[in-house]
């Protein structure tokens, strides 16, 4: 059974920084309309310093490497997604036992543990038009397939097609966290930025995990 190694959440990270830096026009695009037109800009700024801490060497562990990402994005990111993406990064940090062999089931453990991280940092509920729309049916899609027998390239693949889905569904939805909620009905007719890269987020680990 392929396991993931710190090698692969390198991948991971440095997959979803180009992959951010690709759609970094999409995203403030979608951010301004709903909010204030930088959530391309940063994450990008973001995701370049995660990069730079990785070029700058010795990694090391697992739950090192994720735990420096997320503490590069809260301190290089001022926005919103900085905190909540660096949260994110240190809970699953946290949720990977330095060495320890990582399965399916310890990645989806930690994941989860990152989208609590998410959730207790910036109280949303799914409905609320925020990342965690993307995430919950992502995590939920991961476990069901890891219940089923699925091994982790399987249940990301099907992480990351239920997270597209969760982020398409925040279209009609109107915002109830965030900037976009200072719109109220009007925040409705548009995807919502942080779901969608978060969308991108587990496309980038289907890609390049385990
Ligand atoms: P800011 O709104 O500070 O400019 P960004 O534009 O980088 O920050 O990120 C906006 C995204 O952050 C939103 O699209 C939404 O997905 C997410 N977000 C905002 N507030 C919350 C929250 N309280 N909980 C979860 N996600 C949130
Ligand atoms: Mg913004
Ligand atoms: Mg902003």
């Amino acid at each position: 059974m392929p396991e993931v190694t710190a090698e692969g959440l390198e991948r991971w990270l440095r997959r979803f920084a180009d992959v951010v830096h690709d759609h970094a026009a999409e995203l403030t695009e979608l951010d301004s309309a709903i909010g204030d037109a930088d959530h391309g800009s940063n994450m990008d700024r973001g995701m370049r310093a995660v990069v730079g801490a990785l070029d700058d060497g010795a990694a090391g562990a697992a739950d090192a490497m994720l735990k420096k990402a997320g503490m590069t994005l809260v301190s290089t990111v001022g926005g919103a997604s900085g905190p909540l993406y660096g949260t994110f990064f240190l809970r699953v940090g946290g949720g990977l036992a330095g060495g320890q062999a990582v399965d399916a089931a310890t990645l989806g453990r930690a994941l989860r543990a990152g989208l609590e991280g998410v959730v207790a940092r910036g109280k949303a509920e799914p409905g609320d038009k925020t990342m965690v729309d993307a995430l919950v049916p992502a995590l939920d899609a991961y476990d069901a397939a890891v219940a089923g027998g699925a091994g982790i390239a399987e249940a990301l693949s099907a992480a990351a097609d239920a997270a597209e889905e969760g982020c398409a569904a925040t279209i009609p939805l109107v915002a109830r966290k965030g900037r976009a909620s200072y719109l109220g009905p009007r925040s409705a007719g548009h995807q919502d930025p942080g779901a969608t890269s978060t969308a991108l987020l587990l496309r980038s680990a289907a890609d390049s995990l385990p």
